[in-house]
């Protein structure tokens, strides 16, 4: 919608009257739209804000995800009782963090080959060793995909496997949960 000047064909040639130039209804809503998206862009961005919604997300994600969760406590009751220790992270996301001469028997067994560290949930089991900034930023990109995807997140993970390997790719390189988690690590 532009406010257009034009020539008053009744007075004389320079008086000016400004008429608003109709728009069609689709422009409007177009208009409205996008007006309505910058307030939305602008309250989200304001600190006040985006510190409750951050919160209230974490909330959310962590009920959703306590399945998952629930398994990871049980794993690190042992690793944290026996010599290791626990600590609380916070990136995107927060996650209890797990160590310990436990943790580094049971990730050399994992499933996939030896591993640095595992996300179950909000609880990640890492080695002392093979800790990381990199390979933490790593696993809380899982944690924040258990938050999103909950209960679902180890079948949709297998499934991911199941249809990288069906292509003829490696079922744990190739899975997208792995890829999404690897792009994360870039932005350390
Ligand atoms: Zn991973």
């Amino acid at each position: 919608m532009d406010d257009a000047p034009i020539e008053n064909a009744k007075s004389d040639t320079s008086s000016f009257v400004f008429q608003r130039r109709k728009a069609a209804p689709g422009d409007l809503r177009r208009f409205l739209r996008r007006q309505m998206r910058l307030r939305l862009q602008r309250v989200l961005r304001n600190n006040y804000v985006q510190r409750p919604l951050f919160w209230i997300g974490t909330v959310l994600g962590i009920a959703w995800a306590s399945p998952l969760t629930l398994v990871g406590l049980l794993l690190a009751l042992p690793v944290a009782l026996l010599r290791g220790h626990m600590q609380l992270v916070r990136g995107h996301t927060i996650a209890l963090l797990v160590r310990g001469p436990i943790a580094d028997w049971l990730l050399n067994r994992h499933p996939f080959g030896p591993m640095n560290a595992m996300a179950l949930g909000h609880v990640v089991i890492a080695e002392y060793q093979g800790l990381s900034a990199r390979v933490l930023i790593h696993e809380l990109a899982h944690v924040r995909q258990a938050a999103r995807w909950g209960p679902l997140f180890p079948f949709a993970y297998l499934a991911s496997s199941a249809w990288a390997a069906i292509r003829g790719r490696n079922a744990y390189w190739h899975n997208r949960f792995e890829i999404a988690a690897r792009k994360a690590e870039k932005h350390f």
